[in-house]
């Protein structure tokens, strides 16, 4: 079992560390806000003064923090976690971050001696607190094969993309998929209804014929046909509107930068920027049909 540092203890990464904590290794956590250390404390995880101070006696480090200009701080400088960590400590970024911070971070631990990994996650709070995430990583193939036990422990599926980087890059094209599939269900949704054609017929025919998809049938946007869906809960997230815009951000920079033409990717950040800034970033990403409808 390792000692493994833990730097944000949130939503997220405070029921990751719990899983560690319950897999047998000794944890040591790190956050700023004081209600996440009382979480991760009544699970277990030991608090450290600092993340450099938990970087300097850990075999591992695990990020979850909230952005990328967020892990390069606790990364970089004279009492970043890299500058601190002994050779050959392991790294791994799960956070949500842009990929070029992502490669910053991988460089960064090349230039000091220790293996990294960027490792995104996908399964919401829901997967986080039950230890089934997709962690979806991007590094050397050394780095991966030692951080696999330790993902094992707070996720069940767990796929190497490539290099470094390549974690983040899977993260933000699965999630510009998602968010563009989710608006046209909506959009046929909100025809079906000026059509007079029922949800639940609309459903019935489309999940079995080529409109199919996750965002249709596993996260239906209307109340009904997938009991499960926040639609049923006056769209409770689930996945906040707000998230689904920082990952179509995220992708919109990334087109930018490696010049990928994304038009539907930039119509769907456009949109979901219009329902945040109408009050609706905690509401799930699914209730964007109460938008389309031109519901206040
Ligand atoms: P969160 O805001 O609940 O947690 C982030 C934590 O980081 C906070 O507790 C904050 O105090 C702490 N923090 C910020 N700066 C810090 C610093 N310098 N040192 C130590 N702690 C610091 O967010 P979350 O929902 O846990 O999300 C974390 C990451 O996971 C994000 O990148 C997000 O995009 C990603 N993600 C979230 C979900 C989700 O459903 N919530 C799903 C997949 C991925």
């Amino acid at each position: 079992m390792a000692v493994i540092g833990f730097i944000g203890l949130g939503n997220m990464g405070g029921p990751m560390a719990a899983n560690l904590v319950k897999a047998g290794h000794q944890v040591v956590g790190y956050d700023l806000s004081p209600a996440a250390i009382d979480a991760a404390k009544a699970a277990g995880v030991t608090i450290g003064e600092s993340p450099a101070a938990i970087a300097a006696a850990a075999e591992v480090v695990v990020t979850m923090l909230p952005g990328g200009r967020h892990v390069l701080g606790v990364y970089d400088g004279d009492t970043g976690i890299v500058a601190v960590a002994r050779p050959g400590t392991l790294l791994i970024d799960c956070s949500t971050i842009d990929v070029d911070s992502a490669r910053k971070a991988h460089a960064l631990a090349a230039a000091n001696g220790a293996a990294s990994l960027d490792a995104p996650v996908s399964g919401g709070v829901g997967g986080a607190a039950a230890g089934t995430l997709t962690f979806m990583a991007g590094g050397e193939a050394d780095a991966f094969e030692r951080a696999r036990p330790i993902l094992e422990a707070m996720g069940k599926k767990i796929v190497h993309c490539g290099g470094a980087g390549a974690g983040q890059a899977a993260k933000i094209c699965n999630n510009m998929i998602l968010g563009i599939s989710m608006i046209g269900v909506c959009e046929a949704f909100v025809l079906a209804e000026k059509l007079g054609l029922s949800h639940q017929a609309l459903f019935d025919v489309s999940s079995t014929s080529s409109g199919q998809c996750w965002s249709l049938t596993s996260y239906c946007p209307v109340p009904g046909p997938v009991p499960a869906s926040p639609a049923n809960r006056d769209y409770q997230p689930g996945f906040a509107a707000a998230l689904m815009l920082k990952d179509l951000k995220l992708a919109q920079e990334a087109a930018q930068s490696a010049g990928a033409p994304t038009p539907l990717g930039a119509a769907a950040a456009q949109l979901y920027a219009l329902m945040n800034a109408q009050g609706e970033g905690g509401t799930d990403f699914s209730g964007i049909i109460r938008m389309l409808r031109g519901e206040g």
